[in-house]
């Protein structure tokens, strides 16, 4: 098997091989070519930690396996990032291992990337206001991974923890953005494509904030429980997700499905979007991409890894 170290992969992975990952994966999904299995997820009643698995099986990419790990809240203390993870790679046609890969940075980045894919294909026409809710470690992957797919002229941003937004200001200068810290009321109205990437249990962005056509990538939302958008938001625009069964169960579509403002039936796959299957937009004000985040990613984003380390040599094989 191979093995890809964590400290290889920002020298291998690129923002555009990851976007290119993740949009055809999101297209093998959709046309039935590939799916995810069930998550586990469990407290596991040591270090306060949560670990689980989540795998899937890409026929058409032929990309078998799961991705392992979950939050450690005290490894900060230790020098080591809260989030932890690494992928396993599977032969599908012999069911022997074939690659371990780390998976950290491979998580920011497929993430980004799926805001990305989301922007891309849902923006209103002519957007040029990106507004950014949340400034935690995700949320410079995902202003890169917006700015590489569509042209903004300006970035605004608020945070519930108004200390950390320097990590937004940094990071649009380094695209060559102006920025700007805001209200929530006037990210909504100015914003035309909202990124939301916060670990919030309770809705930030409110209906009566969004005014005019606007794409919102809702991607913090990736447990039962966890809430940015008000579900009355929700229950008025046109809705798309990575994964239907997981945005209405742990996803941000939870709430107002709950409330029975929505049914699941008003949901559509990103996928369809990008296959052509679904017109997408069309002429709905708001979008929202609901990004829950699935096992496929992963492994889509980790096979193209493996393969780039095979070809600068630097994949080490091991015997198992
Ligand atoms: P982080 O810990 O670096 O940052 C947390 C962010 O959430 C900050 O903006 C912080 O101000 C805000 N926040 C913290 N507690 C809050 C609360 N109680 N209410 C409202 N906001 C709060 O985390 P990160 O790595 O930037 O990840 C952000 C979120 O994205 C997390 O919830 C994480 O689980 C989620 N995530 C989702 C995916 C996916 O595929 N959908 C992938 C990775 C991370």
């Amino acid at each position: 098997m191979y093995v890809v170290a964590e400290k290889d992969i920002a020298g291998l992975m690129t923002p555009e091989a990851a976007f290119e990952a993740i949009e055809a994966v999101f297209a093998s999904m959709a046309r039935r070519q590939a799916y995810n299995f069930p998550v586990v997820r469990e407290a596991i009643g040591h270090a306060d930690a949560l670990y689980g698995f989540k795998g899937g099986f890409d026929g058409a990419g032929l990309a078998l396996g799961l991705k392992a790990g979950g939050y450690w809240p005290h490894n900060q203390e230790r020098g080591l990032i809260n989030h932890q993870s690494t992928v396993f790679l599977f032969d599908p046609d012999s069911g022997r291992v074939s690659a371990a890969v780390g998976g950290n940075l491979l998580t920011a980045l497929r993430t980004a990337a799926a805001s990305a894919v989301s922007i891309k294909y849902l923006a209103p026409k002519g957007a040029k206001v990106l507004g950014m809710i949340g400034a935690g470690h995700q949320s410079a992957f995902q202003m890169r991974a917006a700015a590489r797919v569509h042209p903004f002229e300006k970035v605004i941003g608020w945070n519930p923890h108004p200390e950390m937004l320097g990590r937004l200001s940094d990071t649009a200068a380094e695209l060559g953005l102006p920025f700007e810290a805001v209200e929530l009321e006037r990210l909504g109205e100015e914003a035309d494509v909202i990124i939301s990437i916060t670990s919030s249990f309770g809705p930030l962005l409110m209906d009566d904030h969004v005014k005019g056509p606007t794409h919102i990538a809702a991607m913090g939302t990736d447990t039962k429980g966890k809430q940015e958008l008000d579900p009355g938001l929700v229950a008025r625009a046109r809705l798309f997700t990575d994964e239907i069964a997981q945005s209405v169960s742990i996803g941000e579509y939870q709430h107002a499905v709950a409330q029975g403002l929505i049914t699941q039936d008003r949901i559509g796959e990103l996928g369809a979007v990008v296959t052509g299957d679904d017109a997408g937009r069309g002429d709905a004000e708001v979008t929202i991409f609901d990004g829950t985040g699935v096992g496929l990613q992963d492994l889509a984003v980790a096979a193209k890894v493996v393969e780039l380390a095979k070809q600068k040599g630097i994949a080490q094989q091991v015997e198992v």
